[in-house]
């Protein structure tokens, strides 16, 4: 029996395998396939807080950042459905270690063509008089930011995908990479082989287990975030606020009348077999941790003190050790990378989807703007360096 074939196999249904098919669609680049090893959002795209704003330390990723952010406001003329999009300016509060990271935050987002500015404590409490800013130094600010609501947004990219003609297989997993002489020819499914000549790793987490065989390592480690849902008087909080003092980030949502806030803490508990596992539950939040997160909140908005607890889930993200993602080539011809999105893949998906389809392609402008982020860069230690550095992810 002949093999089945593709031009394009994507491993792996989440946001960033999505994008990338939708956007390689876009190019009528020939027959695509992704593959799906349980759900389409079953990892990391469906547990996202999705946030969404213009925060980088670095222009590769503040262009990702840009062009999805154009794609996230324009969503329903894009994709025909609602991706939950809400417009929310951005406050992200540091202390005065953190402030030269911050001016250079400004002018690598300018440059992209994001509006922001930092504003000083008192400044900012004419936005919000109530909050506690007496170990804040400066308040980075943007409007060009928001959140949106992860399923929805991974569901509007999937249909169009579906409609432009992509073969989507869901409870499909690709175990194994097929290689001959350098080469992708294909991967190995239960089913049987598909033959293609380009092959694309969107598996998250997971990018790893395929790769080792291979004898290819990627700097992959695993980060726990740990949400909740806090019940807050309607309209309480008109910021998605990120606190590189404290130490956790918190937005409303949609129904007004709560947020999610959630910090990432290293568990030492998370072994590779575990987060592997998608048949395993993951840890929930604790009582302790929940309340953990809720002082760290109240001590900035005393106002909050008021609100109260409802669910918490937790969620891994695979980071890189710059905390930048891995996109581009592998040393096997044929075969790319699009993981280690180091809890910042929502916000960058239509981006890094754009960006990868064109490089596929061939485009040489692609290759300039990912070039700083290859995913060889660790091997030939090149990690990407901030002129000075923030304590947080960006
Ligand atoms: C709790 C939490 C909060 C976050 N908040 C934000 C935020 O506010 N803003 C932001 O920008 N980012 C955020 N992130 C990060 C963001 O959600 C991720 O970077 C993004 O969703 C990653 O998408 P992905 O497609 O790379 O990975 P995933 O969504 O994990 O998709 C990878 C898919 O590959 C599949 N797969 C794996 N191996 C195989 C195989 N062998 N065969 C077939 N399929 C396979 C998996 O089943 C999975 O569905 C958050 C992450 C978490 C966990």
């Amino acid at each position: 029996m002949n093999a089945e074939t593709a031009d394009v196999v994507i491993v792996g249904g989440g946001i960033i395998g999505m994008a990338i098919a939708h956007y390689l669609a876009e190019r009528r680049f020939g027959r695509i396939c992704v593959l799906e090893r349980s759900y389409v959002g079953a990892g990391s795209t469906g547990q996202s807080v999705a946030s969404i704003e213009p925060l980088s330390l670095f222009s590769s990723t503040a262009i990702l950042q840009r062009r999805s952010y154009e794609v996230f406001l324009n969503f329903r003329e894009r994709f025909g459905g609602d991706g939950g999009f809400v417009r929310l300016p951005l406050a992200f509060f540091v202390d005065q270690a953190q402030l030269p990271a911050l001016q250079n935050a400004v002018k690598i987002a300018q440059d992209a063509g994001s509006t922001a500015s930092i504003l000083s404590p008192d400044e900012f409490r004419a936005e919000i008089p109530d909050v506690q800013l007496d170990d804040v130094a400066g308040v980075y600010c943007s409007p060009d930011a928001g959140f949106a609501d992860p399923v929805l947004t991974l569901n509007g990219i999937t249909e169009r995908a579906r409609a432009a003609g992509i073969v989507i297989r869901q409870s499909t997993a690709v175990d194994s990479l097929e290689v001959q002489a350098g080469r992708i020819i294909g991967v190995r499914t239960a089913q049987g082989v598909i033959a293609a000549p380009v092959v694309v790793l969107a598996t998250g987490l997971w990018v790893e287990a395929l790769l080792q065989p291979l004898g290819i390592r990627l700097p992959v480690r695993f980060l726990r975030h740990y949400v909740v849902n806090l019940g807050t008087p309607a309209g309480a909080l008109r910021h998605s606020i990120i606190d590189g003092v404290l130490d956790f980030y918190i937005r409303p949502e949609q129904a007004q009348d709560s947020c999610l806030m959630g910090m990432a803490l290293h568990n030492a508990a998370d072994t590779f077999a575990d987060v592997h596992d998608l048949s395993k539950a993951p840890p929930g939040v604790s009582q302790e941790m929940g309340f953990q997160v809720w002082e760290k909140v109240v001590t900035r908005f005393p106002f909050l003190e008021q609100a109260h607890l409802k669910r918490g889930y937790t969620g891994v993200a695979d980071m890189t050790p710059d905390n930048q993602p891995l996109l581009g080539p592998l040393p096997i011809s044929g075969l790319f990378v699009a993981a280690g999105m180091s809890g910042i893949g929502f916000k960058m998906a239509p981006g890094i989807g754009q960006l990868m389809a064109d490089l596929i392609a061939g485009e040489a402008e692609a290759a300039r703007i990912l070039y700083p982020l290859r995913p060889t860069r660790a091997d030939e230690g090149s990690l990407l360096v901030p002129a000075n550095r923030l304590s947080t992810i960006a």
